[in-house]
């Protein structure tokens, strides 16, 4: 029989979302198990961009400057950006921020998925009380009203007052609880590479609406963007078994010339899209964070900036509890984490289902209205600066890792 080992919490996965939290529990000196699949490609430079990216808000960067891995992040690489270019290629309907009319210097980066992880996990590296596992996968999960116990496939044992979920869409921690996850497919796939362009992006990021989706060019270097092409899953196939030469073509006849020529594209990957949403967050000793407890479409890039409001909220809940004596799996504790982030959650996915099906309906009405709307609304500033704000994420309630590093 294997010896338990004892921590604070297990959080499994160690993605974007899972290793921030095990970064923040480990400054709170909270002793933390992190189980992650695979392990993470820390290496680098890397001379070509990844595929997969990640529009970061404000306050996101607010935590991860909180949790001292921004710098890391900085030192690879991050591209900020100032401007958003958006229009509907059905009619004439146009809008343009700038985040100059904020008084803001921009209005978020975009980063790779690799360089985020990466650098919170050099950062886990500095965190003596927190213990990665990696490559480890969970193989049995036993809670009681008394502890955690987990069975790593190795067969290690370990304990816990809670275990945090944090494995992303496909959520084993969640399956284990018996969780059910509502939504529905989008009959989307969205077709993701690194595209060379001729003329400069300018730190804009550009989204063209279009009856079968939106198509987004994400600024890099400054001929480079990331392009994320929500397509039918049937379109999608195609464009990833075209030749460069023709992908490129179709890019181009899709998206116009304001970038002018498409010159060279990378490695291109497909992802199905889907709206998913957990029924509960937390359980008896068990808590769901990010991907694992909701899916959202990647339209407006929000998808891992409200995973991580989710980790913040969880921190400050069990920071809280801590203080004043309580067990961090209690439900009463683990409740108020859920109360704090399900509506935020549902306001943002609900809003995102909306613009989603409000920009690929073809009714002739419907499509006269919204090109009116985005070119009046382009006209209104109180408005405009409203949008800003809520992309930069400091519409909404805030954690205390989400507000500005007091150094700043
Ligand atoms: C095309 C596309 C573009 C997007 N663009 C944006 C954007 O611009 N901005 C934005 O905010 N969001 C964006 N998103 C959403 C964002 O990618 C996700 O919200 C984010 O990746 C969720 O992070 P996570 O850490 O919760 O889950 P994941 O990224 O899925 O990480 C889960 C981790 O858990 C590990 N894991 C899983 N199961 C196990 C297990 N059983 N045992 C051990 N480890 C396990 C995995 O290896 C992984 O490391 C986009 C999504 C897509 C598809």
């Amino acid at each position: 029989m294997n010896r338990a080992e004892h921590f604070d919490l297990i959080i499994v996965g160690g993605g974007m979302v899972g290793a921030a939290m095990a970064c923040a529990m480990g400054d709170r000196e909270l002793k933390v198990a992190l189980i992650e699949g695979r392990v993470p490609d820390l290496s680098w430079p890397k001379a070509a961009y990844e595929n997969r990216v990640s529009a970061i808000t404000r306050a996101s960067q607010y935590v991860f400057e909180n949790l001292n891995a921004w710098p890391q992040m900085v030192n690879r690489r991050v591209s900020a950006y100032r401007k958003m270019e958006v229009w509907d290629s059905t009619g004439g309907g146009h809008i343009h921020f700038d985040s100059a009319d904020i008084a803001e210097p921009d209005l978020g980066h975009i980063i790779e998925n690799s360089v985020i992880q990466a650098a919170l996990w050099e950062r886990l590296k500095q965190l003596p009380s927190v213990h990665c596992f990696a490559p480890a996968t969970p193989k049995q999960l036993q809670i009681t009203q008394q502890q955690v116990s987990l069975t790593l496939d190795d067969g290690r044992l370990l304990e816990a007052d809670l275990i945090v979920g944090a494995d992303g869409g496909r959520s084993w921690v969640r399956q284990q609880a018996g969780f059910e996850s509502k939504g529905w497919s989008y009959q989307q796939d969205a077709v993701v590479a690194t595209v060379g362009h001729e003329l400069s992006h300018q730190a804009c990021c550009w989204q063209r609406f279009a009856a079968d989706g939106p198509l987004a060019f994400l600024p890099l270097d400054e001929k480079t963007c990331s392009i994320v092409w929500s397509t039918s899953p049937e379109h999608a196939e195609q464009l990833l078994a075209l030749n460069e030469v023709a992908f490129l073509k179709a890019l181009q006849l899709s998206f116009g010339d304001s970038l002018g020529k498409m010159c060279t594209v990378g490695e291109r990957a497909a992802f199905p899209l889907r709206l998913a949403h957990t029924t509960r967050y937390t359980g008896l000793r068990l808590a769901l964070i990010g991907d694992a407890a909701h899916s959202i479409h990647p339209l407006a890039g929000q998808g891992v900036n409200l995973g991580l409001g989710d980790m913040s909220s969880l921190a400050d809940t069990l920071s809280a509890a801590k203080i004043r004596g309580e067990n961090i799996g209690d439900m009463a504790v683990l409740r108020r984490y859920e109360r704090a982030r399900k509506a935020d959650n549902v306001l943002m996915m609900g809003a995102m289902d909306g613009f989603k099906r409000l920009f690929s309906n073809d009714q002739p009405v419907l499509r006269f209205a919204r090109n009116l709307g985005l070119s009046v609304t382009d006209r209104i500033s109180p408005i405009k600066q409203l949008f800003m704000q809520q992309a930069l994420g400091l519409a909404s309630n805030r954690s205390s890792l989400a507000k500005p590093p007091s150094n700043v």
